[in-house]
């Protein structure tokens, strides 16, 4: 089974690629064969893996990002300069870079406490206030944070009775669920990424995820420079290099055979740490409300004050042990203060005293000791 390269006296990961070994028998086919473009058997056969996995009737496009599936959402949606679109606030910038890309204003929409994700009632009055001064939104971008899936009724209800579309950023929760359906399957347009750090790697990739065959063509056809049929490199509109490698797409067909493992793995982390850690009296986790699963890409513990949670990390670091303060949120990045935003203290709060602690499928149970040891040495 599953190789582990992680040793005890090494550095402990935040999240660390963490190969299986299905991996190489693809990548050997497509060297073998000469697959070595930005298309092949790989291609198709990850794409049909996804599709296989996602359920529900959806159409998967392999791309070389995350962000640029992000983009390429945006593009299809007709995303023009000035348009406004809502986002989550809480999430990392790759989920907003797009939008400052086609020139468009991000509006910025705080979490509820119970995902840490887009709060309904906040980007309903977000919504109507935008309406008020004549900027209706043209699109909503919510996330799955941590792995943990937004209140999708809600959201989508407010989606259908202003006919706003959403944008499904699931680059983090592969393999979660809500009430028994994959996300990746909620938006109009649902976002993958297979980046180093997320719960399977390409070592580089993304997919954006539609609900037909048309659209899914059409994303293929952006995505390789927008080419016309026929000899000629005919071209009426413009076109972008988006499109996953053979070889890279070869990693992520060997990646798909351990996924349930590996969220099976994450899921596991996430109770051993609450089970010794989650009976302190300064330390908070997320649990899922019913019907939510989630892969736990990221254990995030919340601590009673800022200064304990500095202090636990930097203790973790000098241990050697890789833990983060949880996403800045986008309202307070440099890049993004000049534009609106409606808060409601949720991220600002997470983002003083969250911390993600080391959650990758290849740690050890004597690593997960050896983080929680220190952790309640520190409150002893
Ligand atoms: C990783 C990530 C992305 C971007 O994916 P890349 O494949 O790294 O471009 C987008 N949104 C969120 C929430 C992410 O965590």
């Amino acid at each position: 089974m599953a190789k582990n390269v992680s040793k005890l006296n090494s550095k402990i990961w935040l999240s660390s690629p963490h190969m299986s070994g299905h991996e190489e028998k693809f990548i050997k086919e497509a060297f073998n064969s000469n697959w070595i473009a930005p298309l092949g058997p790989n291609v198709n056969g990850f794409e049909n893996d996804l599709e296989n996995y996602l359920e529900n009737k959806t159409h998967v496009a392999a791309l070389t990002t995350g962000t640029a599936a992000i983009h390429l959402a945006l593009v299809l949606l007709n995303i023009k300069e000035n348009d406004e679109v809502i986002c989550q606030t809480k999430t990392f910038a790759a989920s907003v870079n797009p939008v400052l890309y086609l020139n468009a204003k991000p509006v910025f929409v705080d979490s509820e406490k119970d995902t840490w994700n887009m709060c309904p009632n906040l980007l309903e009055k977000a919504i109507k206030d935008r309406i008020k001064i004549g900027k209706k939104p043209k699109a909503i971008i919510v996330i799955n944070l941590y792995g943990m899936p937004y209140k999708v009724k809600e959201i989508h209800t407010i989606s259908q009775k202003y006919n706003i579309p959403v944008v499904e950023d699931s680059a983090e929760a592969l393999g979660s669920q809500y009430n028994n359906q994959k996300c990746g399957t909620f938006g109009d347009l649902s976002v993958l990424s297979f980046n180093g750090n997320k719960i399977i790697t390409t070592s580089g990739g993304g997919a954006l995820v539609s609900r037909s065959k048309e659209v899914k063509t059409k994303i293929i056809y952006l995505a390789t420079q927008a080419k016309e049929p026929g000899l000629e490199y005919s071209h009426i509109t413009t076109g972008y290099n988006y499109r996953m490698s053979n070889v890279l797409a070869g990693i992520g067909r060997g990646q798909m055979e351990v996924l349930d493992t590996y969220v099976e793995l994450r899921r596991k982390n996430y109770h051993y740490y609450k089970k010794h850690l989650g009976t302190i009296n300064e330390i908070h986790f997320l649990d899922e409300p019913e019907g939510y699963y989630s892969n736990r890409w990221l254990t995030c513990m919340v601590l009673e004050t800022n200064k304990i949670r500095d202090d636990i990390q930097q203790l973790l670091e000098i241990n050697n042990i890789e833990a983060r303060p949880s996403w800045k949120p986008m309202h307070l990045q440099p890049v993004f203060k000049n534009y609106p935003k409606y808060l409601n203290g949720v991220s600002d709060n997470l983002y003083q005293k969250a911390l993600c602690l080391p959650s990758g499928s290849n740690l050890t149970l004597a690593e997960l000791d050896k983080i929680i040891t220190l952790i309640k040495q520190y409150f002893e």
